[in-house]
């Protein structure tokens, strides 16, 4: 599965201790991330990330054209509610196309939780079936 993580200065804390606790799990799939997100996980957990541009800087669009095209299957972005973000239109667009293509997102631990258990369950391998069927979102 491609999966995609994010998290804002104010939770990258957060996300670098999620990945770290199961990384046994992350490390079976192939990881993306904005620029400082991926950088700090790649540094506490030596995943290998591909990483695009900074958030502010057009990344999470750059994850949201992965999406359109059918190739992301799950997303970890641990938004932060109580600070303001320079880049919240992206911010929003990203969510908007997770809803548009329904493809799993987890903006906060506790679904987190929830996305990567089931993920190691089997819960989203639906996704392999819409991309054998689709190879690209032709809406
Ligand atoms: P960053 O971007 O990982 O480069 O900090 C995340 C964001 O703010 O959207």
């Amino acid at each position: 599965m491609n999966i995609a993580l994010i998290a804002h200065d104010e939770k990258k804390n957060d996300l670098v201790q999620f990945v770290t606790a199961y990384q046994e799990i992350f490390k079976k799939h192939t990881l993306f991330a904005t620029g400082t997100t991926g950088l700090r996980i790649n540094e506490a957990t030596g995943l290998s990330i591909t990483r695009y541009q900074s958030g502010p800087l057009g990344g999470d669009q750059q994850i949201g054209a992965r999406i359109a095209q059918n190739q992301m299957d799950a997303i970890f972005f641990f938004r932060d509610p109580l600070t303001a973000q320079p880049h919240e239109p992206d911010v929003t667009a990203l969510v908007r196309l997770c809803d548009v293509y329904s493809i799993p997102l987890a903006t906060n631990m506790g679904t987190a939780e929830l996305l990567i258990r089931g993920l190691e369950l089997g819960l989203i391998d639906w996704r392999n079936i819409v991309k054998e069927n689709g190879e690209e979102n032709g809406r």
